[in-house]
């Protein structure tokens, strides 16, 4: 029988329901996994695929087409990045980033349950990854943003039809007021760390592993923000540990903007906790949770995978996410591209080698928000008549 357990205090749950230990830890699944092998990894279906270590059981739809992303080798950024990158490419997904490996198990619970409602509390990606996967299995989702959410994002997340509720107050509070409200019918919330999105999300780290075997990479990098996709990651990596199937466990280093750092700030620190911090502007919007839920459950997964956690600036980050599309064709929203930010930087300061095999995980397209700024445009106008001179112009000198 499955149940939770708390990652800190060790404290076990029967009740899965139950999302946050009494220590006030997140909690996550305890799941008999140690007899998996590779061998048991199923054909095609997505996130599917690892159903036998997933506390859901597989069916059609969105679910199939969630996870299973490429990895990409990336050799024209290894000059720029210091060491030998892949390219985790979670783009790839049915709503263009990670969070739909997550949705996909939560939705799933939630259906086989009987649950009829979902929600979230999101005003990016995960807001649009669980009103997909809601509208293909046919139940009804409640999304709660911010009263301020600007218009593009937002029609970005209506057109999946969920019930969009605008919320005035303190929105970091929203994930715990969600998760204690009472309703009826009840709403399964999956907020951004709660045990049936670790689940989904861990099976990232099952397909980089299982692509690199026997071997393993050396290094995984990731942005953090709640500290979520951090604990999957490292879920997937403890149990594939004690599966026997790592030889070596990669190290796990996450990415932060300097903007909105308190996972960095406290590792730096070489804090037990982290402490929350006023965010400030960043164009990596994706990652700028002040006070992540599971911010203590990272800095735990950093120190004892032998990782680390760095913050960048800005213009780092612009840098990073213009390098990844002119060098690699990988176009990624600014918070994934912290990652080859954070890369440089680790590479710079000799804390991953030029022979290091380094996974970055890009955790969102840049397809839903490009700016002039960001990608840094130059054209040069030219009229018809003087075509086969301008191509010739273009063309020289490469
Ligand atoms: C949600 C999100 C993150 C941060 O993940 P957490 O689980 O909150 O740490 C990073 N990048 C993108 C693109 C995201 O949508
Ligand atoms: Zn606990």
């Amino acid at each position: 029988m499955a149940r939770v357990t708390c990652y800190d205090c060790g404290e076990a749950y029967r009740a899965i329901e139950r999302k946050r230990c009494a220590c006030g830890e997140p909690t996550w699944f305890e799941l008999d996994t140690n007899d998996f092998d590779w061998s048991d990894v199923r054909d095609g279906g997505g996130v599917w695929r690892y159903a036998s270590v997933l506390p859901v059981e597989p069916v059609a739809g969105l679910g199939s087409s969630s996870g299973d992303t490429p990895l990409v080798r990336t050799e024209r950024l290894d000059d720029y990045a210091g060491c030998r990158l892949s390219v985790k490419d979670e783009s790839q997904n049915p709503t263009g980033s990670f969070k739909d490996r997550g949705s996909a198990v939560g939705v799933t619970w939630a259906a086989q349950a009987g649950r009829d409602w979902v929600g979230t509390v999101s005003h990016g990606n995960m807001a649009m990854s669980m009103s997909a996967h809601a509208a293909s299995r046919g139940l009804g989702c409640v999304v709660l943003v911010p009263a301020r959410i600007p218009p593009g994002r937002l029609s970005l997340i209506a057109q999946y039809q969920p019930e969009l509720l605008r919320v005035e107050g303190n929105y970091g509070q929203l994930y715990f007021d969600t998760l204690a409200a009472e309703t009826d019918p009840p709403i399964e919330f999956v907020n951004s760390d709660t045990p049936l999105r670790v689940e989904g999300q861990k099976t990232v780290a099952y397909e980089i592993c299982e692509q690199f075997a026997p071997r393993s990479p050396d290094a995984i990098v990731l942005p953090v923000s709640s500290g979520g996709h951090a604990s999957a990651v490292w879920k997937a990596l403890r149990e594939l540990s004690d599966a026997g199937l790592l030889v070596d466990v990669p190290r796990l280093y996450f990415a932060q903007a300097e903007a909105v750092d308190p996972i960095a700030q406290a590792f730096t620190r070489g804090d037990e906790t982290v402490t929350e911090v006023d965010p400030q502007e960043t164009i990596a919007f994706s990652i700028s949770n002040g006070s992540p839920p599971s911010g203590n459950r990272a800095l735990a997964a950093a120190r004892e995978t032998g990782g680390g956690i760095r913050s960048v600036s800005e213009e780092a980050i612009r840098e990073a996410t213009r390098r990844l599309a002119s060098h690699a064709g990988i176009c990624v929203e600014p918070s994934s591209a912290t990652t080859l930010a954070v890369i440089k930087q680790l590479t710079d300061d000799d804390e991953i080698s030029s022979d290091e095999e380094v996974v970055a995980i890009t955790t969102g397209t840049g397809f839903k928000e490009l700016s002039e700024e960001n990608v840094g445009i130059e054209t040069t106008d030219i009229r018809l008549d003087d075509l086969e001179h301008e191509l010739a112009n273009a063309v020289e000198g490469r």
